[in-house]
């Protein structure tokens, strides 16, 4: 199993740091975890033809985390290399996936109009096979495994979920994005690797900035992330979708001190196309020509 991290970001623009997407090859299948912004940019990085995509998983609706959709949908359907989808892409999703699915049909109607009528597309390459996620196996194919379980983003972002990979005895966990949670957790248990986000502001920040208060909200302080890490005793636990609070925002530097203050093993910051392989061993490397 191979997976990599796409995107590592939030929704601040930021050409280093995409959208969160994860792509999971395994069993002969390619599977994205959420497509956040730039996805569709990262599969071409890769070598990965956007149409070879067999389903994407989406954790939650921010925009950070589904704004590619519609790019993995026109782009992939495109007759060329780097596209080139032969059968229908299933998209699960939380509640409230059909509508993004209807309005996305509407959406991507101007270009399959023109497509269609130059004989470049087949209509149905357009057409998306749906289904909610609800907690449990949501994918089970050529051995690969994906379990949901819910997370806690907050109040008004319910439900919210993380995943859980399993292929060929090891085990993947991706948290999205969540507040300190139990039943990611529990979820979690025998995880080789875990990818969790984390968030972090200065109080005179916390003080001034009310939106800054309520983004923080709905994540995990660098403490509680560590408490997770130190419960689940993963093999690999890495950092992603950092949000350090503007202005004058914490450094990596200190975020890892906090961390560190409760968790005393190896730590990963992710970035943009680190690549996770399992095998005898677990490998990390990044770079854009992974592939290769
Ligand atoms: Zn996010
Ligand atoms: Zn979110």
């Amino acid at each position: 199993m191979k997976i990599t991290l796409l995107g590592t970001g939030t929704p601040l623009p930021d050409q280093h740091k995409f959208g969160t997407s994860t792509l999971i090859e395994a069993g002969g299948m390619r599977v994205l975890l959420d497509c956040g912004r730039g996805a569709v940019v990262r599969l071409a990085q890769l070598g990965v033809p956007i149409g070879s995509i067999d389903a994407v998983l989406f954790s939650h609706f921010h925009s950070d985390h589904y704004a590619a959709l519609p790019d993995v949908v026109m782009t992939g359907a495109i007759p060329a290399p780097w596209g080139g989808r032969k059968r229908r892409l299933r998209v699960i999703g939380p509640e409230g996936v059909r509508e993004v699915i209807e309005g996305l049909w509407a959406f991507t109607s101007a270009d399959r109009t023109i497509r269609v009528a130059d004989g470049e597309i087949d209509p149905d390459r357009h057409r998306i096979d749906v289904g909610v996620i609800s907690e449990g196996v949501m994918l089970e194919e050529n051995g690969l495994r994906i379990i949901a379980f819910e997370v806690d983003h907050g109040e008004f972002v319910k439900p919210a979920f993380g995943f859980r990979v399993e292929y060929g005895g090891h085990v993947f966990v991706h948290s999205h994005d969540t507040r300190y949670s139990e039943n990611l957790i529990a979820h979690a248990a025998g995880a080789d690797v875990i990818v969790h986000e984390v968030a972090m502001a200065r109080h005179e920040t916390l003080e001034r900035d009310p939106h800054s208060r309520t983004v923080l909200e709905h994540h995990i302080t660098p403490r509680e992330v560590a408490s997770v890490f130190a419960k689940v005793r993963p093999k690999v636990a890495i950092l992603t979708h950092l949000i350090l609070k503007a202005p004058d925002p914490p450094s990596i530097e200190e975020l890892l001190e906090e961390v560190g203050r409760g968790y005393d093993q190896p730590l990963f910051v992710a970035r943009d196309l680190t690549v996770i392989r399992f095998g005898a061993s677990i490998t990390i490397y990044s770079g854009e020509t992974a592939r290769g």
